[in-house]
């Protein structure tokens, strides 16, 4: 990584934090850190700062004074919990980002990246998105607050930097997904959401399994231990603090691809039933991430050994939850 003027390589012993260190994107970071040889991670889950408590996350800066941050905090959550939980995901990310981000710059944070979300772009939006894109129309209905609260975290960024002279840039990731999933059905994105529904569907021998919407929207994923791998790359290689950079691979698939591929991966042989009650949500999420891959990063999981990983994950932790004593009906 490099510091504040983009000038000096960082040794492996900086010392990093990851805000939001057990959330699907934080702890593929801590994955990759580990994984890059940075071996000076502070505030490892579960000693990570409550981040809503502006006093938590102060003492915690005083305390350990990381020198890089990767913001990769606060609640989010598929159609379904956007639906349910507005209040609670837009407060949840604006105090988060807005305590680490000032904390950052008090302490004298040599650079940080802040994880965004590709809901922050327009609903009707030219594809694929570009950043000159960002604020230039009404957000999808299905996500607004959230969204609302990830473009704060992005302006606060360049806020920052433009007042302080703060080396703190934004990154926009693609649909992630992976190990650390939430697979409930309420909550979960639509590959954990819908990994949970198959698997359960197969064990229970159900005839066919209910998939949300239309099936026609696209969106663009990525494997968060890719997304992560990126992250890292853009702290090394990207210091332009007013322009986000889109973090994907360039590939999109219908919901109704994804839905087959995951059906094929978890072995399932019914019926796949469409239920256009569901909202579809945004028609196309595909990202521009030409600045990223000009700069020379290419993501190395395909799909269907990144669904394969991610269903195994599943496996793993319903079977913990079994040893536990926690009934996971048909589970494993
Ligand atoms: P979005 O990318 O913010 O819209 O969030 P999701 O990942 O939750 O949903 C993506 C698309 O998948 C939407 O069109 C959903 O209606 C569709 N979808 C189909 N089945 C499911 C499901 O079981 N769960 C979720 N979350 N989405 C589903």
């Amino acid at each position: 990584m490099q510091d504040a003027r983009g000038d000096d390589e960082v040794e492996g012993n900086a010392r990093i934090f990851v805000a939001g260190g057990s959330t699907l994107i934080g702890a593929a970071l801590l994955r990759q850190l580990a994984a890059q040889s940075y071996t000076n991670v502070v505030g490892l889950p579960p000693g990570e700062p409550d981040l809503r408590r502006a006093a938590e996350v102060e003492s915690f800066f005083s305390r350990f004074r990381p020198e890089y941050v990767l913001f990769a905090a606060g609640k989010s959550g598929g159609i379904e919990a956007n639906r349910l939980f507005p209040a609670d995901l837009i407060i949840d990310n604006l105090l988060s980002e807005c305590h680490v981000i000032d904390a950052a710059h008090r302490h004298g944070v040599k650079k940080l990246l802040y994880v965004g979300s590709s809901c922050s772009y327009p609903k009707h939006c030219p594809q694929p998105m570009q950043v000159e894109s960002l604020m230039s129309g009404p957000l999808e209905p299905t996500n607004d607050a959230y969204a609302t609260a990830k473009i704060a975290g992005i302006k606060l960024c360049q806020a920052y930097a433009r007042q302080h002279g703060d080396n703190f840039i934004s990154g926009i990731p693609a649909n992630a997904f992976g190990i650390d999933d939430d697979f409930s059905p309420a909550g979960g994105h639509v590959i954990p959401a819908l990994i949970g529904k198959f698997h359960k569907a197969r064990v229970e021998a159900q005839p066919a399994v209910s998939i949300w919407g239309t099936g026609t929207p696209r969106r663009e994923f990525i494997f968060a231990d890719d997304l992560a791998d990126a992250c890292l790359f853009v702290m090394r290689e990207y210091n332009d603090t007013q322009t986000p950079i889109n973090l994907g691979c360039g590939e999109d698939l219908s919901i109704r691809e994804t839905a087959e591929l995951i059906r094929d991966v978890v072995g399932f042989t019914g019926e796949l039933v469409f239920d256009a009650t569901r909202p579809d949500g945004m028609p196309l999420k595909s990202l521009d991430s030409t600045p990223l891959i000009r700069l020379g990063w290419r993501s190395r999981t395909p799909i269907v050994k990144a669904l394969m990983e991610t269903y195994e994950a599943y496996l793993f932790e319903a079977r913990k939850l079994e040893q536990e004593g926690i009934h996971v009906r048909a589970a494993v």
